[in-house]
């Protein structure tokens, strides 16, 4: 249980969840500055520049990782490899939505034609304005009021415009979000394309259960859903993690005073979410994310006794609506 959190908190960019946004955002500015990205997001730079000084600063310090190493090598390779996780993720969500939409080189859903979009939690994901949507396509973009604000100001203030019909749905998702979703012009008739990227983490299972019975709700035939799921870790293995990270963050002056792993809601009976779906009435499939690290050639984990199995880290989920 989070002892950060409260059943009706609430954030902006700077502070508490807002933060993870930029933490990921910043993950993604230094993948497309990267040699040879796996992604390119041309906005998420700017994005996190906005926010000023932050624990995301090391992240685009090319430099940091082989200083870190000279404290704790281990504990250098897990940042590296986080890093490269939200590249791998970011790939291979953006991938799900141009087969939703029926990019033709994308497997394996050439024909689907979805022309609705919901990002739920989209933080500081630009894909309303980098990804090349068919005409009529709609983005419904969800989160939490100051963080939407934040994103729309700054892209605007660049001169960034989106490349679909952008539609922003300021809400929190343990409140009464399908109304305001409807409010914003969502059509139940249509079929969708749902994405729930880097937030179930941030919901107790009870929240996450709900959530996907109000989505299941919303979602007519040929609807379809790609998920993170929340990985489960022992709490020796945080525990230990934590004590390693800090030894680094306090020596290159990282202290921000905040705990990322402490918003978390590290909830061991929390429903597995491919079951879940197949449940009720979704046709769904899981890769595990240590796989398609592996695949990508960003596996970067030093392996031994101590690393944990595959199954500690995320599964991404994809369904369709039967
Ligand atoms: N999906 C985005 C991405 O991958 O770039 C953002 C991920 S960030 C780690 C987590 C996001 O979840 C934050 O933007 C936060 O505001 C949002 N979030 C978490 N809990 C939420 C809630 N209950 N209601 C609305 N937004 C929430």
């Amino acid at each position: 249980m989070s002892s950060l959190r409260t059943h009706d908190d609430t954030w902006d960019i700077a502070t508490s969840v807002g933060t993870t946004a930029v933490m990921v955002a910043a993950a993604r500015a230094a993948e497309t500055e990267a040699e040879n990205p796996l992604i390119r997001d041309p906005y998420a730079r700017m994005l996190v520049d906005g926010t000023g000084a932050g624990v995301w600063n090391f992240m685009l310090d090319r430099d940091f990782v082989a200083k870190a190493a000279e404290i704790d090598a281990e504990a250098a390779a897990i940042f590296t490899h986080m890093g490269s996780y939200q590249a791998v993720r970011t790939k291979f969500f953006d991938e799900f939505f141009l087969a939703a939409v029926g990019d033709g080189n994308s497997a394996p859903a050439a024909d689907a034609g979805v022309r609705q979009i919901v990002i739920l939690a989209s933080g500081l994901d630009s894909r309303a304005y980098r990804l090349d949507w068919p005409a009529g396509t709609t983005v419904f973009e969800i989160d939490q009021p100051k963080v939407l604000e934040y994103k729309a100001t700054v892209l605007a203030e660049h001169g960034v415009a989106p490349s679909a019909q952008r539609r922003e749905v300021a809400v929190d998702l343990r409140h009464d979000w399908p109304k305001a979703l409807i409010q914003a012009g969502f059509q139940v008739n249509e079929p969708t394309a749902w994405l729930a990227e880097g937030l179930l983490m941030y919901l107790p299972a009870d929240a996450q259960d709900r959530l996907f019975a109000q989505i299941t709700e919303l979602s007519a035939a040929g609807s379809r859903i790609a998920v993170e799921t929340a990985p489960i870790q022992a709490q020796e293995r945080r525990a230990e993690m934590k004590a390693r990270f800090d030894a680094i963050r306090e020596k290159f002056g990282m202290d921000d005073g905040l705990d990322v792993a402490e918003l978390m809601y590290n909830d061991p009976d929390r429903a597995d979410v491919a079951a879940w779906l197949a449940d009720h009435g979704w046709d769904s499939a899981a890769v595990k994310s240590a796989d398609e690290m592996r695949r990508l050639g960003r596996w970067a984990l030093p392996s031994g006794p101590d690393t944990p199995g595959d199954n500690a880290f995320s599964y991404f989920v994809t369904a369709v609506r039967q």
